[in-house]
Protein backbone atom coordinates (compact mmCIF):
# COMPACT_ATOMS: atom_id res chain seq x y z
CA UNK A 1 0.00 0.00 0.00
CA UNK A 2 1.04 3.63 -0.43
CA UNK A 3 0.57 6.34 2.28
CA UNK A 4 1.76 9.61 2.32
CA UNK A 5 2.20 11.47 5.46
CA UNK A 6 1.80 15.12 5.27
CA UNK A 7 3.08 17.87 8.17
CA UNK A 8 0.75 20.35 7.57
CA UNK A 9 2.17 24.30 5.81
CA UNK A 10 3.28 26.52 9.29
CA UNK A 11 5.05 29.58 8.26
CA UNK A 12 8.01 30.76 10.32
CA UNK A 13 5.79 33.70 11.82
CA UNK A 14 3.13 30.78 12.26
CA UNK A 15 5.66 29.10 14.52
CA UNK A 16 7.85 31.95 15.98
CA UNK A 17 5.26 34.70 16.11
CA UNK A 18 5.07 37.38 13.87
CA UNK A 19 8.08 39.71 14.48
CA UNK A 20 10.90 36.78 13.50
CA UNK A 21 12.32 35.50 10.40
CA UNK A 22 12.71 31.61 10.03
CA UNK A 23 16.40 30.69 11.00
CA UNK A 24 16.23 26.82 11.38
CA UNK A 25 14.14 24.12 10.75
CA UNK A 26 13.30 20.69 12.30
CA UNK A 27 12.66 17.54 10.93
CA UNK A 28 9.22 15.61 11.76
CA UNK A 29 10.88 12.84 13.77
CA UNK A 30 7.14 11.24 14.99
CA UNK A 31 6.25 10.98 10.71
CA UNK A 32 9.50 9.63 10.65
CA UNK A 33 8.85 7.11 13.11
CA UNK A 34 5.56 6.04 11.48
CA UNK A 35 7.09 5.69 7.99
CA UNK A 36 9.72 3.47 9.85
CA UNK A 37 7.34 1.16 11.23
CA UNK A 38 5.30 1.03 7.93
CA UNK A 39 8.53 0.36 5.22
CA UNK A 40 9.28 -2.45 7.67
CA UNK A 41 5.90 -3.89 7.05
CA UNK A 42 6.33 -3.56 3.34
CA UNK A 43 4.40 -0.28 2.50
CA UNK A 44 5.71 2.71 0.50
CA UNK A 45 5.85 5.63 2.07
CA UNK A 46 6.54 9.52 1.13
CA UNK A 47 6.84 11.89 3.36
CA UNK A 48 5.70 15.85 2.41
CA UNK A 49 7.08 18.40 5.21
CA UNK A 50 5.24 21.76 3.94
CA UNK A 51 6.89 24.02 6.49
CA UNK A 52 10.50 23.26 5.77
CA UNK A 53 9.73 22.86 1.93
CA UNK A 54 7.39 26.28 2.28
CA UNK A 55 5.09 24.23 0.69
CA UNK A 56 1.03 25.58 0.43
CA UNK A 57 -2.39 24.03 0.40
CA UNK A 58 -1.93 23.66 -3.40
CA UNK A 59 1.27 21.84 -3.18
CA UNK A 60 0.67 19.25 -1.54
CA UNK A 61 -2.26 18.82 -3.75
CA UNK A 62 0.41 18.23 -6.53
CA UNK A 63 2.04 16.23 -4.23
CA UNK A 64 -0.63 14.11 -3.57
CA UNK A 65 -1.51 14.14 -7.30
CA UNK A 66 1.73 12.54 -8.46
CA UNK A 67 2.27 10.00 -5.86
CA UNK A 68 -0.97 8.81 -6.14
CA UNK A 69 -1.84 7.37 -2.19
CA UNK A 70 -3.94 5.07 -0.77
CA UNK A 71 -4.00 6.96 2.49
CA UNK A 72 -2.78 10.12 3.83
CA UNK A 73 -1.48 10.71 7.06
CA UNK A 74 -1.97 13.74 8.90
CA UNK A 75 0.04 15.14 11.86
CA UNK A 76 -1.88 17.68 13.45
CA UNK A 77 -0.47 19.88 16.96
CA UNK A 78 -2.73 22.09 18.48
CA UNK A 79 -2.28 25.35 16.10
CA UNK A 80 -2.53 23.41 12.87
CA UNK A 81 -5.56 21.60 13.18
CA UNK A 82 -7.42 23.83 11.57
CA UNK A 83 -4.88 24.10 8.55
CA UNK A 84 -4.77 19.69 8.95
CA UNK A 85 -8.52 20.44 9.05
CA UNK A 86 -8.13 21.98 5.44
CA UNK A 87 -6.18 19.78 3.85
CA UNK A 88 -8.34 16.85 4.74
CA UNK A 89 -11.47 18.57 3.07
CA UNK A 90 -8.95 19.62 0.05
CA UNK A 91 -8.36 15.23 -0.10
CA UNK A 92 -11.72 14.34 0.22
CA UNK A 93 -12.99 16.98 -2.33
CA UNK A 94 -10.43 16.01 -4.93
CA UNK A 95 -8.94 12.41 -4.12
CA UNK A 96 -12.43 11.00 -2.76
CA UNK A 97 -10.81 7.23 -3.14
CA UNK A 98 -7.88 7.81 -0.46
CA UNK A 99 -8.62 7.39 3.19
CA UNK A 100 -7.25 10.10 5.79
CA UNK A 101 -5.76 9.58 9.22
CA UNK A 102 -5.02 12.01 11.86
CA UNK A 103 -2.76 11.65 14.89
CA UNK A 104 -0.14 14.11 16.50
CA UNK A 105 -0.60 15.92 19.87
CA UNK A 106 -3.84 18.13 19.21
CA UNK A 107 -5.13 14.55 18.02
CA UNK A 108 -4.10 12.89 21.43
CA UNK A 109 -5.92 15.08 23.64
CA UNK A 110 -8.76 16.11 22.02
CA UNK A 111 -9.72 13.44 19.29
CA UNK A 112 -13.36 13.58 19.47
CA UNK A 113 -13.29 17.24 18.54
CA UNK A 114 -10.13 16.83 15.64
CA UNK A 115 -12.50 13.73 14.04
CA UNK A 116 -15.50 16.05 13.91
CA UNK A 117 -13.14 19.19 12.36
CA UNK A 118 -11.28 16.87 10.24
CA UNK A 119 -14.36 14.29 8.89
CA UNK A 120 -10.88 12.06 8.85
CA UNK A 121 -11.50 7.87 8.57
CA UNK A 122 -9.59 7.30 11.45
CA UNK A 123 -7.91 9.78 14.24
CA UNK A 124 -5.48 8.15 16.60
CA UNK A 125 -5.15 9.05 19.78
CA UNK A 126 -1.44 8.23 21.81
CA UNK A 127 1.46 6.52 20.06
CA UNK A 128 0.60 4.63 16.80
CA UNK A 129 3.55 2.68 16.34
CA UNK A 130 2.10 -0.58 17.28
CA UNK A 131 -1.14 -0.48 16.09
CA UNK A 132 -0.09 1.57 12.55
CA UNK A 133 0.17 -1.35 10.25
CA UNK A 134 -3.05 -3.13 10.90
CA UNK A 135 -4.66 0.19 10.77
CA UNK A 136 -3.46 0.84 7.57
CA UNK A 137 -4.79 -3.15 6.04
CA UNK A 138 -7.40 -3.44 7.96
CA UNK A 139 -9.05 -0.32 8.72
CA UNK A 140 -12.78 -2.03 9.24
CA UNK A 141 -11.46 -3.67 12.29
CA UNK A 142 -10.90 -0.20 13.71
CA UNK A 143 -13.59 2.40 15.69
CA UNK A 144 -13.17 5.76 14.29
CA UNK A 145 -11.00 6.88 17.33
CA UNK A 146 -8.38 4.58 17.92
CA UNK A 147 -6.87 5.19 21.80
CA UNK A 148 -3.34 3.57 21.79
CA UNK A 149 -1.30 2.62 24.79
CA UNK A 150 1.95 3.78 25.10
CA UNK A 151 4.77 1.87 23.07
CA UNK A 152 6.40 -0.59 25.86
CA UNK A 153 9.13 -1.37 24.14
CA UNK A 154 11.36 1.47 22.92
CA UNK A 155 13.16 -1.03 21.26
CA UNK A 156 11.44 -2.73 19.23
CA UNK A 157 10.80 0.55 17.05
CA UNK A 158 13.10 0.71 14.06
CA UNK A 159 14.94 4.11 13.44
CA UNK A 160 13.37 6.92 12.64
CA UNK A 161 13.21 6.67 8.52
CA UNK A 162 15.34 9.86 8.02
CA UNK A 163 16.13 9.15 4.47
CA UNK A 164 12.58 9.85 3.55
CA UNK A 165 13.27 13.45 4.08
CA UNK A 166 16.32 15.81 2.81
CA UNK A 167 18.18 16.10 5.60
CA UNK A 168 20.62 18.75 4.61
CA UNK A 169 17.26 21.27 4.81
CA UNK A 170 17.31 20.93 8.38
CA UNK A 171 19.22 23.19 10.83
CA UNK A 172 18.68 24.47 13.90
CA UNK A 173 18.56 27.63 15.51
CA UNK A 174 21.94 29.30 15.46
CA UNK A 175 22.36 29.24 19.55
CA UNK A 176 20.65 25.82 19.67
CA UNK A 177 24.27 24.36 17.94
CA UNK A 178 28.18 24.10 18.56
CA UNK A 179 29.56 22.60 15.62
CA UNK A 180 27.59 22.07 12.71
CA UNK A 181 24.15 23.68 12.17
CA UNK A 182 23.06 20.17 11.21
CA UNK A 183 22.15 18.76 13.73
CA UNK A 184 20.25 15.35 14.09
CA UNK A 185 17.12 15.09 16.96
CA UNK A 186 17.26 11.86 18.49
CA UNK A 187 14.84 10.54 20.78
CA UNK A 188 16.58 8.04 23.83
CA UNK A 189 13.23 8.16 25.97
CA UNK A 190 9.32 9.28 25.92
CA UNK A 191 7.09 10.19 28.92
CA UNK A 192 7.72 12.48 31.76
CA UNK A 193 6.38 11.39 35.17
CA UNK A 194 6.16 14.76 36.37
CA UNK A 195 3.20 16.99 36.64
CA UNK A 196 3.65 20.55 35.86
CA UNK A 197 0.03 22.02 35.40
CA UNK A 198 1.13 23.94 32.20
CA UNK A 199 3.05 21.23 30.40
CA UNK A 200 1.63 18.73 27.74
CA UNK A 201 3.92 16.33 28.54
CA UNK A 202 2.92 15.86 32.29
CA UNK A 203 1.98 12.74 33.93
CA UNK A 204 3.64 10.18 31.27
CA UNK A 205 4.76 7.13 31.27
CA UNK A 206 8.77 7.87 31.08
CA UNK A 207 10.15 4.76 29.11
CA UNK A 208 13.66 4.02 28.04
CA UNK A 209 15.54 2.62 25.12
CA UNK A 210 18.97 0.74 25.90
CA UNK A 211 22.39 2.29 25.88
CA UNK A 212 23.03 -0.16 22.87
CA UNK A 213 20.23 1.12 21.24
CA UNK A 214 20.59 4.34 21.09
CA UNK A 215 24.57 4.12 20.23
CA UNK A 216 23.48 1.86 17.16
CA UNK A 217 21.24 4.91 16.14
CA UNK A 218 24.29 6.88 16.43
CA UNK A 219 26.76 4.98 14.80
CA UNK A 220 24.08 4.65 11.95
CA UNK A 221 24.05 8.09 11.47
CA UNK A 222 27.27 8.87 11.61
CA UNK A 223 27.80 6.19 9.16
CA UNK A 224 24.92 7.43 6.65
CA UNK A 225 25.16 11.63 7.07
CA UNK A 226 28.29 11.80 9.09
CA UNK A 227 27.04 13.66 11.55
CA UNK A 228 28.97 15.49 13.99
CA UNK A 229 25.94 16.76 16.45
CA UNK A 230 23.06 15.10 17.68
CA UNK A 231 20.29 17.16 20.23
CA UNK A 232 18.22 14.76 22.55
CA UNK A 233 15.06 15.41 22.46
CA UNK A 234 13.95 13.76 25.58
CA UNK A 235 12.03 15.86 28.27
CA UNK A 236 14.19 14.69 30.84
CA UNK A 237 17.37 13.24 29.65
CA UNK A 238 18.72 12.83 33.41
CA UNK A 239 15.73 10.71 34.86
CA UNK A 240 18.10 7.78 34.93
CA UNK A 241 21.51 8.70 35.99
CA UNK A 242 23.10 6.00 36.12
CA UNK A 243 21.74 5.01 32.26
CA UNK A 244 23.09 8.29 32.00
CA UNK A 245 26.87 7.41 33.25
CA UNK A 246 26.43 4.09 30.64
CA UNK A 247 25.89 6.28 27.80
CA UNK A 248 28.59 8.20 28.48
CA UNK A 249 30.77 6.01 29.55
CA UNK A 250 30.15 4.28 25.65
CA UNK A 251 30.80 7.26 24.07
CA UNK A 252 34.16 7.34 25.76
CA UNK A 253 34.91 3.94 25.53
CA UNK A 254 34.25 3.91 21.65
CA UNK A 255 35.53 7.41 21.12
CA UNK A 256 32.30 8.36 19.51
CA UNK A 257 33.12 12.04 18.25
CA UNK A 258 29.62 13.78 18.78
CA UNK A 259 28.64 16.73 20.31
CA UNK A 260 25.77 16.55 21.98
CA UNK A 261 23.08 18.84 23.73
CA UNK A 262 20.07 17.44 25.99
CA UNK A 263 17.14 19.20 27.92
CA UNK A 264 16.44 18.02 31.60
CA UNK A 265 15.50 19.13 35.02
CA UNK A 266 17.85 20.95 37.44
CA UNK A 267 16.85 18.94 39.99
CA UNK A 268 17.82 15.68 38.22
CA UNK A 269 22.27 15.96 38.11
CA UNK A 270 25.12 15.94 40.17
CA UNK A 271 28.46 16.96 39.85
CA UNK A 272 29.41 13.63 39.04
CA UNK A 273 27.23 12.90 36.70
CA UNK A 274 27.67 16.59 34.75
CA UNK A 275 31.27 16.30 34.96
CA UNK A 276 30.65 12.80 32.71
CA UNK A 277 28.52 14.20 30.50
CA UNK A 278 30.81 17.10 29.61
CA UNK A 279 33.65 14.35 29.16
CA UNK A 280 31.41 12.76 26.72
CA UNK A 281 30.50 15.51 24.68
CA UNK A 282 27.73 17.22 26.16
CA UNK A 283 28.18 21.25 25.64
CA UNK A 284 24.62 22.07 26.45
CA UNK A 285 21.68 21.51 28.53
CA UNK A 286 18.31 23.02 28.62
CA UNK A 287 16.53 23.27 31.54
CA UNK A 288 12.62 24.49 32.37
CA UNK A 289 13.34 27.04 34.87
CA UNK A 290 9.79 29.24 34.44
CA UNK A 291 9.92 31.41 37.21
CA UNK A 292 11.57 33.46 39.54
CA UNK A 293 9.08 33.39 42.11
CA UNK A 294 8.56 30.21 44.50
CA UNK A 295 4.75 31.06 45.02
CA UNK A 296 4.35 30.70 41.18
CA UNK A 297 6.50 27.58 40.68
CA UNK A 298 4.49 26.05 43.81
CA UNK A 299 1.17 27.25 41.65
CA UNK A 300 2.34 24.92 38.56
CA UNK A 301 3.50 22.12 40.75
CA UNK A 302 6.75 22.59 39.24
CA UNK A 303 8.28 20.56 42.43
CA UNK A 304 11.16 22.96 42.63
CA UNK A 305 12.88 25.23 44.69
CA UNK A 306 14.65 28.43 43.76
CA UNK A 307 17.44 27.69 45.70
CA UNK A 308 17.76 23.87 43.93
CA UNK A 309 17.33 25.90 40.41
CA UNK A 310 20.31 28.21 41.92
CA UNK A 311 22.78 25.42 42.51
CA UNK A 312 22.16 23.62 39.41
CA UNK A 313 23.02 25.94 37.07
CA UNK A 314 26.32 26.63 39.15
CA UNK A 315 26.93 22.66 38.78
CA UNK A 316 26.36 22.85 35.04
CA UNK A 317 28.24 26.15 34.46
CA UNK A 318 30.84 24.72 36.94
CA UNK A 319 31.48 21.30 34.51
CA UNK A 320 31.73 23.59 31.20
CA UNK A 321 28.55 22.90 29.72
CA UNK A 322 26.69 25.62 28.64
CA UNK A 323 22.62 26.49 30.31
CA UNK A 324 19.54 27.31 28.58
CA UNK A 325 17.34 28.27 30.28
CA UNK A 326 13.31 28.71 29.46
CA UNK A 327 11.25 31.01 31.61
CA UNK A 328 7.57 31.94 31.29
CA UNK A 329 5.57 34.94 31.26
CA UNK A 330 1.51 35.29 32.43
CA UNK A 331 1.95 32.42 34.51
CA UNK A 332 -0.97 31.23 36.90
CA UNK A 333 -1.65 33.64 39.72
CA UNK A 334 1.31 36.02 38.52
CA UNK A 335 1.88 39.68 38.71
CA UNK A 336 3.46 42.16 36.79
CA UNK A 337 5.93 42.76 40.11
CA UNK A 338 6.44 38.96 39.66
CA UNK A 339 7.26 39.19 36.22
CA UNK A 340 10.08 41.62 36.85
CA UNK A 341 11.52 39.46 39.50
CA UNK A 342 11.61 36.48 36.75
CA UNK A 343 13.55 38.68 34.72
CA UNK A 344 16.07 39.70 37.92
CA UNK A 345 16.53 35.95 37.87
CA UNK A 346 17.42 34.80 34.89
CA UNK A 347 20.11 37.64 34.57
CA UNK A 348 20.93 36.74 38.64
CA UNK A 349 21.33 32.84 36.97
CA UNK A 350 22.61 34.62 33.94
CA UNK A 351 22.53 31.20 31.21
CA UNK A 352 24.51 31.32 28.08
CA UNK A 353 20.67 31.34 26.40
CA UNK A 354 17.14 32.65 27.64
CA UNK A 355 13.95 31.36 26.20
CA UNK A 356 11.10 33.99 27.64
CA UNK A 357 7.71 32.30 26.28
CA UNK A 358 4.52 33.15 27.30
CA UNK A 359 2.05 30.25 29.21
CA UNK A 360 -0.36 28.42 26.31
CA UNK A 361 -2.80 26.19 28.45
CA UNK A 362 -2.44 23.73 25.56
CA UNK A 363 -5.69 21.19 25.85
CA UNK A 364 -5.11 18.45 27.77
CA UNK A 365 -2.97 20.01 30.45
CA UNK A 366 -3.89 20.61 34.13
CA UNK A 367 -4.18 24.41 33.11
CA UNK A 368 -6.89 24.09 30.31
CA UNK A 369 -9.34 22.41 32.60
CA UNK A 370 -8.06 25.26 35.56
CA UNK A 371 -7.07 28.45 34.14
CA UNK A 372 -10.48 30.10 35.06
CA UNK A 373 -9.42 30.52 39.04
CA UNK A 374 -6.35 32.26 37.89
CA UNK A 375 -7.15 34.36 34.46
CA UNK A 376 -8.93 34.61 31.21
CA UNK A 377 -8.33 32.76 28.19
CA UNK A 378 -7.85 33.44 24.36
CA UNK A 379 -9.03 29.79 22.99
CA UNK A 380 -8.25 30.61 18.85
CA UNK A 381 -5.52 27.66 18.26
CA UNK A 382 -4.36 29.45 15.84
CA UNK A 383 -2.50 31.40 18.06
CA UNK A 384 -1.00 28.63 20.83
CA UNK A 385 2.63 29.13 19.88
CA UNK A 386 3.97 30.21 23.20
CA UNK A 387 4.83 33.78 21.61
CA UNK A 388 1.34 35.30 21.81
CA UNK A 389 -0.45 36.12 24.53
CA UNK A 390 -3.10 33.59 24.65
CA UNK A 391 -4.07 33.56 28.38
CA UNK A 392 -3.80 36.95 30.72
CA UNK A 393 -3.56 36.20 34.47
CA UNK A 394 -5.89 38.16 36.56
CA UNK A 395 -2.69 39.90 37.90
CA UNK A 396 -2.33 41.89 34.57
CA UNK A 397 -4.66 44.74 33.45
CA UNK A 398 -4.21 44.36 29.69
CA UNK A 399 -2.79 42.32 27.10
CA UNK A 400 -0.14 44.72 26.16
CA UNK A 401 0.86 44.94 30.13
CA UNK A 402 1.85 40.92 29.30
CA UNK A 403 3.39 41.89 25.87
CA UNK A 404 5.51 44.65 27.30
CA UNK A 405 6.96 42.69 30.05
CA UNK A 406 7.50 39.69 27.95
CA UNK A 407 9.77 42.15 25.69
CA UNK A 408 11.33 44.09 27.95
CA UNK A 409 13.12 40.20 29.40
CA UNK A 410 14.47 40.02 25.98
CA UNK A 411 15.95 43.58 26.40
CA UNK A 412 16.90 43.50 29.47
CA UNK A 413 18.85 40.14 29.41
CA UNK A 414 20.33 40.29 25.90
CA UNK A 415 21.42 43.73 25.66
CA UNK A 416 23.27 43.71 28.93
CA UNK A 417 27.04 44.99 28.19
CA UNK A 418 28.22 41.66 30.08
CA UNK A 419 26.48 39.54 28.58
CA UNK A 420 27.44 40.77 24.95
CA UNK A 421 31.19 40.89 26.03
CA UNK A 422 30.60 37.44 27.00
CA UNK A 423 29.56 36.20 23.95
CA UNK A 424 32.46 38.40 21.91
CA UNK A 425 34.86 36.27 24.38
CA UNK A 426 34.08 33.28 23.30
CA UNK A 427 34.19 33.74 19.62
CA UNK A 428 37.11 31.68 18.53
CA UNK A 429 36.11 31.48 14.52
CA UNK A 430 34.40 32.48 11.66
CA UNK A 431 32.11 30.05 12.59
CA UNK A 432 30.60 31.43 15.75
CA UNK A 433 30.79 34.90 14.55
CA UNK A 434 27.92 34.11 12.23
CA UNK A 435 26.31 31.96 14.29
CA UNK A 436 26.27 35.05 17.03
CA UNK A 437 25.30 37.53 14.63
CA UNK A 438 22.30 35.03 13.30
CA UNK A 439 21.29 34.31 16.81
CA UNK A 440 21.17 38.30 17.98
CA UNK A 441 19.20 39.07 14.26
CA UNK A 442 16.46 36.23 15.45
CA UNK A 443 16.81 37.38 19.10
CA UNK A 444 16.01 40.94 18.02
CA UNK A 445 12.21 39.36 16.20
CA UNK A 446 11.41 39.20 19.73
CA UNK A 447 12.03 42.98 21.35
CA UNK A 448 10.16 44.55 19.44
S1 LIG B 1 7.73 20.82 32.37
FE1 LIG B 1 9.33 19.27 32.18
S2 LIG B 1 9.29 18.21 34.16
FE2 LIG B 1 7.37 19.33 34.02
S3 LIG B 1 5.93 17.83 33.18
FE3 LIG B 1 6.78 19.00 31.46
S4 LIG B 1 8.49 17.81 30.71
FE4 LIG B 1 7.98 17.05 32.75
Amino acid sequence: MKVMLVFPPLSAQERYGKHTTNLGSLPPLGLCYMAAVLEKAGHTVKITDCPVNGFTLEDVKKDIAEFSPDWVGLSAITSLVARASELCAMIRKDFPNIKILVGGSHATVMPEETLALSGADIVISGECEDVLVDIIEHPERFPKIVRCAPVRDLDSLPFPARHLLDMSKYTSLPNNYKRSPNVFQVFATRGCPYVCTFCASANGKFRQRSVKNVISEINLLIANYGIKEIVFWDDIFTLNKQWVHDFCDTLIKEKIDIAWSCETRLDLIDEPLVKKMKQAGCWNMFFGIESGNQELLDNIRKKTTLELIRKGVRLVKGAGIEVRGSFMFGLPGETLEMAHKTIDFAIELDPDYAQFSLTTPFPGTELSKTYEQFGVLNKDFKQYNVWMPVFLPSGYSTIEELQNVHRLAFRRFYLRPRYIIKKIMKIRNFGDLRRNIAGFKFLAGFTN
